[in-house]
């Protein structure tokens, strides 16, 4: 199926909730797409004779950008909904040169502060930080600056690296190709893209994996890559693990978010990981239907993880006087991979269960079982995830295991 590129922004009427400040803007952005592409939505482009900037490619989203000088351009960046919304501002776009000058980059943002700092591309597939000296930060954070040393080529510049459907698809089908797993599509997202999971035989005991609720958040979704890979690997670990417990696993659970590079929503305008109660939202919706099927087959939840991303690493769990056993299982999970990476910063947060309607309570207040947010700091080290991810992935294993 192919789904066509949506405008940068979703060209909605402004509600009356929507603050002036908002309202002017999508004011200004309306003036701009006429005067850019006489038509209704907003532009994904803007140019001078030095260079061509656009954002025409999955995650991509500039927000409304205007050359202020043939060598300035200023970005005005916003949620995709009205706040209150979470004020991780997202950006990607491309720099396209036409001529070999140097360019200075404005990035206003709107209701987010500098919560990223840059990366950049220019393939689209292998990033970078970019330096410390061509990005300066305004002190209350809603201004970022980049300056750009004269170049030839094209240059993605992105608030994370690109993690989007495309490369989901791939590394689920891979996945898919191990002899113990099968592909599901459990239903459609509200743009009509596949929520796809992964499902191993039935056993007596599942546990489930989730992913990507929230668009930006790519070091969660990079940490359950090589999480999972460890949990399919053919150590025997991983096959008595499989051996005994069906895994259910659905890492992208937002591919409109994702593709529309959204800060934090669903095309619904909905926090998904506060769609777990309601179920409201065809993306949960579509989950919800396969775990009841599970219950109904009187398979027993023992554990969920759901990967995401904020400013420090950290697992938010429950208290360990929720649970009946001795030894809680987080504390015991995440001390026993400390001690194997002792130099690895992250936290141990158990708190009380809330009313928030996350996937975190919804689990642990149906089930009773550890239900854990799991989150990577935004800025931490790649290669520290790819060599972290696989260790909690094996004393995950091993502890569950042991477990009754
Ligand atoms: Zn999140």
């Amino acid at each position: 199926m192919s789904i066509s590129k949506r405008p940068s922004h979703s060209g909605k009427l402004p509600s009356s909730n929507v603050s002036w400040r908002a309202f002017e803007l999508l004011l200004k952005a309306a003036a701009m797409s006429i005067a850019l592409s006489s038509g209704s939505a907003l532009a994904d482009f803007c140019e001078s004779d030095i260079a061509l900037i656009d954002s025409n490619f999955s995650g991509g989203n500039l927000g409304v950008c205007e050359f202020t000088t043939p060598t300035s351009v200023s970005f005005t960046i916003t949620p995709e909904d009205a706040p209150p919304i979470n004020p991780s501002a997202w950006y990607s776009f491309r720099l396209s040169p036409k001529k070999n000058e140097a360019l200075q980059l404005s990035l206003t943002f709107v209701d987010g502060h500098a919560r990223y700092w840059p990366k950049v591309s220019t393939d689209g597939t292998t990033w970078q930080r970019l330096d410390d000296s061509q990005v300066s930060i305004s002190e209350d954070r809603s201004i970022l600056t980049i300056t750009l040393e004269r170049r030839s080529d094209p240059l993605f510049i992105s608030a994370q690296e690109l993690l989007v459907n495309d490369d989901y698809e791939q590394w689920m089908r891979s996945l898919a190709a191990h002899p113990e797993v099968g592909s599901r599509t459990l239903g459609r997202s509200i743009q009509g893209r596949p929520i796809q999971a992964l499902i191993t035989e039935q056993k007596p005991e599942v546990v489930y994996l989730f992913g990507r609720q929230h668009p930006p958040e790519i070091t969660g979704g990079l940490a359950m890559q090589s999480f999972v890979d460890e949990l399919f690997g053919d150590s025997d670990l991983a096959n008595e693990f499989r051996a005994r417990f069906m895994l259910v696993l659905v890492p992208l659970i937002n591919p409109d978010g994702v593709d529309a590079g959204h800060w934090r929503h669903n095309m619904g305008g909905r926090d998904l990981n506060r769609d777990w109660g309601p179920f409201t939202q065809p993306e949960i919706q579509s989950i919800k239907r396969l775990i009841d099927e599970i219950d109904e087959a009187g398979i027993a939840p023992k554990l969920m993880l759901d990967f995401h991303s904020t400013q420090r690493s950290r697992f938010y769990t429950q208290m360990p006087e929720d649970f009946d056993e001795e030894i809680d299982f987080a504390r015991d999970w995440l001390d026993r991979a400390r001690l194997r990476m002792s130099d690895f910063d992250f936290l141990y947060d158990p708190r009380k269960p809330s009313g928030q309607e996350n996937t975190k309570n919804y689990f642990y207040s149906t089930y009773h079982i550890p239900a854990i947010t799991y989150e990577i700091g935004d800025e931490v080290d790649r290669g520290d995830i790819s060599r972290t991810s696989p260790i909690f992935a094996q004393e995950m294993m091993r502890v569950m295991l042991e477990r009754e």
